[in-house]
């Protein structure tokens, strides 16, 4: 036992006295009792119960402590031993385009024709106020030579010209309002580029626009306006909800996203903290500072900051875009090319930390890896280090003499870690192209976990599933989400429960700098609460996966509440 002091010790039985004499003045809006409350809070990381008021929290410990803190008007749930965590933040987002393709004609990943055909008929119904109907997903195998056909699509969508695009984004099928409206014809000849399918016969356009063809119509397709964005945005705040995600890093934005999330926050309708990281135009150098700081002022809210600055450092993995310190296996010679050159990269690296911005880096490669962390070196050395939690997303491939100098630098680690399996991406099309011995170091979240360094975690949505389960669960077994218990692929490269929670919760709070006002449950943090279907804790990991969010709680109000979740 601890010495303590003797004033001390009569202080705290005094204060222990009076609390068990009279009840807390301050009376709770919101108690949930009998949790498996996890407060992420080093102090005291377990509790049963929460007390809520005014948006923050009052008290965190005993059920029957909690319930001193009840008042008339105080809702009182028992959780009956669900799990409560502080909300999920999602640090590398598309939340607005990503909500955009929700509300498009979404196609993807429905395994025959005839499924595709209902969907397309479902949504042009529910959807008579668009001129247009668009949108794609269409695998390329459900169709004869790919080639979906405009006949097809015309007794689908009748009325209005309609876009799809095939999955893979090189083909567009097209019903006949669209060519008409386009003036392509059995005449038109095929573009620079493209391929116009027709009929063999007749030379009529068959219904599918191959690569730049495919432009001949999408040009007519009307441009999406302020209020589109804002229907984007709203879909995407309420997937992100219903995952229990209540603060976000924007991984990109430019002045339309901006101005979308702007309205939502002015209208009180932002469902989520948002820390926008505004895209940098890297060809425009270091005077992208002063551009980028009138930005951040002007988009300045009350859920909303643009205070970071997003640079990307290279391409990605499978078509050989990423930039690697030695050449691809396939290709001798080839180690990909950076977006932007090492001497103008610590030039836009300085400027941008002098203005005061903190840098979101898109990094695949373990080439532009370092060059990002020599960037972020080199703007600590011109500007001094000062606590600025510059990060780097995606971290495919880390050389492992830089997986050392995250910590070094005070840099986060901003992991994707449900890529982290050896799904066909990695097997078919990453391992043959980077040989054995690198693809050790592929999504090395232990290693540079194991050095101290923070690590933080996003979906990368609409890129792959935003659900902070998924990614929690694959970087614990380095398995598919929905694969059945096995090996894992690079054990040594697992990390624990405890570590990706706090890579969603305290990391993710520090890395928007928000980590005084909110990230665990302790009084007086905001109450951004969420409560689950089950203690993670307690159940085999290959199940993490599988438990569902129940409610989500920002500044003590529900965002989501599951219809299962009665109070
Ligand atoms: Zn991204």
């Amino acid at each position: 036992m601890p010495k303590i002091r003797p004033a001390a010790l009569a202080l705290a039985v005094l204060l222990a006295v009076s609390c068990a004499g009279s009840p807390p003045a301050e009376r709770a809006d919101l108690i949930l009792t009998n949790g498996a409350v996890h407060t992420m809070a080093a102090a005291k990381p377990r509790a049963e119960a929460v007390a809520v008021a005014g948006g923050r929290v009052l008290f965190v410990g005993t059920t029957a402590r909690a319930l001193r803190y009840r008042g008339e008007a105080t809702r009182v749930v028992d959780l009956g031993g669900r799990m409560v965590l502080p909300a999920f933040q999602d640090s590398h987002i598309h939340l607005v385009t990503g909500g955009l393709e929700l509300l498009a004609c979404d196609i993807a990943g429905l395994g025959s024709k005839e499924a595709v055909f209902a969907r397309i008929r479902e949504y042009a119904a529910a959807h008579p106020e668009l001129a247009w109907i668009v949108g794609g997903g269409w695998d390329l195998p459900l169709f004869p030579q790919a080639n979906p056909r405009k006949e097809d699509l015309d007794a689908l969508v009748p009325d209005r010209p309609a876009v799809l695009d095939s999955a893979d984004g090189h083909s567009a099928w097209v019903n006949s309002k669209a060519l008409a409206l386009a003036g392509v014809n059995k005449a038109t000849p095929d573009p620079f580029g493209g391929r116009i399918e027709r009929d063999p016969k007749t030379g009529e356009p068959t219904g599918t626009l191959r690569e730049s063809a495919a432009g001949l119509v999408e040009k007519l397709v009307p441009e999406l306006k302020p209020e589109d964005y804002i229907k984007g945005l709203k879909a995407g705040l309420a997937l992100a909800n219903r995952y229990g995600i209540a603060s976000i890093i924007e991984a990109s934005a430019g002045p339309e996203l901006l101005d979308a999330y702007a309205a939502l926050d002015r209208s009180g309708e932002l469902t989520a903290r948002v820390l926008a990281s505004l895209h940098v135009a890297t060809d425009r150098g270091v005077s992208e500072a002063a551009r980028l700081t009138a930005l951040g002022r002007r988009y300045a809210g009350t859920r909303l900051k643009a205070t970071a600055a997003k640079i990307f450092a290279d391409g990605v993995m499978e078509p050989h875009t990423a930039a690697l310190l030695a050449p691809y296996v396939d290709r001798p010679g080839d180690r990909g090319t950076p977006l932007l050159e090492p001497e103008a990269f610590d030039r836009l690296a300085v400027a941008l930390d002098r203005a005061g911005f903190q840098i979101h880096v898109h990094a695949i490669g373990d080439r532009a890896v370092r060059m990002t962390l020599d960037a972020f070196a080199a703007a600590g050395r011109a500007n001094g280090f000062r606590d600025m939690r510059h990060h780097i997303a995606h971290l495919e491939l880390i050389d492992p003499a830089d997986i050392p100098r995250f910590r070094r630098l005070g840099a986060a680690a901003n992991f994707q870690a449900l890529w982290a399996y050896a799904d066909p991406y990695i097997t078919d099309l990453t391992l043959p192209i980077l040989g054995p011995a690198r693809s050790r170091w592929l999504y090395p979240i232990g290693s540079v976990a194991a050095t101290g360094a923070a690590i933080a975690g996003g979906s990368d949505w609409s890129v792959s599933s935003m659900n902070p389960l998924d990614a929690i669960e694959v970087a614990l077994t380095r398995r598919g989400p929905d694969d059945p218990p096995g090996p894992a692929w690079i054990p040594e490269e697992e990390v624990d429960l405890e570590t990706m929670l706090r890579a969603y919760t305290t990391t993710g709070a520090w890395l928007s700098h928000d980590e005084r006002t909110r990230g665990t449950l302790e009084p007086g943090r905001a109450a951004d609460i969420i409560v689950l279907d089950r203690d993670l804790f307690a159940i085999p990991v290959q199940e993490i996966s599988q438990a569902r969010v129940l409610l989500t709680l920002l500044d003590g109000r529900p965002v989501f509440r599951d219809p299962s979740f009665a109070d």
